[in-house]
């Protein structure tokens, strides 16, 4: 099965694509974890997003495009693949579309989880990222993934781990709003694709809204 996932930066996109991982055992494929990877080994790629990340830019899609493009036709990617982070413009989901035909793989489901700007901002602020593992749900505005907190601590609710931080680029509000701006353009940005994907494909729309269960539920029922 091949699923694309969008969804604004706090809608909780990357819990249900885990979610949604397991269930179904599909690749993963995260770029904005493919482009923090190699900032942290410092890698050409890496040196070269870093400073797009931090301001809250896309990585140009000369860099982008053929990054994505490339791993799709990966042989671990015949079994199944959930993109996530991917296309984020309207360029971006023309280059896979065109991809995909060539390439003769079949798009399942697109997924859009809906969420208005200003809720999805502040759960950005509340995020916070367990280092064992960063598909471990902890947010401090949102209840029911609200991490641990013993004596002034906060620990990981799924794994115990002390070790809880902050994305730079999640505290920063001027990044975040970029990120927004790009995510809500019908023009050309992520809902532009969105769009695109909508007017050629069944879309499955899902409210961000509820709690993590209530929207996978709700999305688990209509993927099988
Ligand atoms: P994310 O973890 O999905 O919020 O992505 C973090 C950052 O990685 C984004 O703010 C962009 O700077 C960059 N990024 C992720 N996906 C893309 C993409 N499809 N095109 C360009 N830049 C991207």
């Amino acid at each position: 099965m091949n699923i694309l996932i969008f969804g604004p930066n706090g809608s909780g996109k990357g819990t249900q694509g885990a979610l949604i991982k397991k269930r179904f055992s599909v690749l993963h494929i995260e770029t904005g974890v493919i482009f923090r990877e190699n900032i942290n080994k410092k890698t050409d790629l890496g040196n070269k997003a870093k400073g797009f990340i931090d301001r809250g830019e896309l990585v140009p899609d000369e860099i982008t495009v053929p990054m994505i493009l490339n791993r799709l036709q990966k042989s671990d990617c015949k079994s199944g693949w959930l993109l996530d982070g991917f296309p984020r413009n309207l360029a971006q989901a023309e280059a896979l579309a065109d991809a995909l035909t060539k390439a003769g793989m079949k798009l399942d489901h697109v997924i859009e989880i809906i969420l208005p700007r200003e809720i999805a901002k502040k759960r950005i602020m509340g995020r916070r990222i367990c280092a064992v593992d960063n598909n471990h749900p902890n947010n401090i505005f949102i209840d029911a993934i609200k991490p641990v907190a013993k004596e002034g601590k906060l620990y990981c609710r799924v794994c115990g781990s002390e070790q809880l931080g902050v994305r730079a680029d999640d505290q920063d509000e001027t990044a975040i709003d970029k990120r927004h701006d790009i995510y809500y353009d019908t023009k050309t940005g992520t809902l532009a694709a969105v769009n695109y994907f909508r007017n050629r494909t069944n879309l499955i729309e899902a409210d961000g809204a509820p709690g993590v269960e209530e929207v996978s539920a709700s999305l688990l029922a209509r993927l099988s």
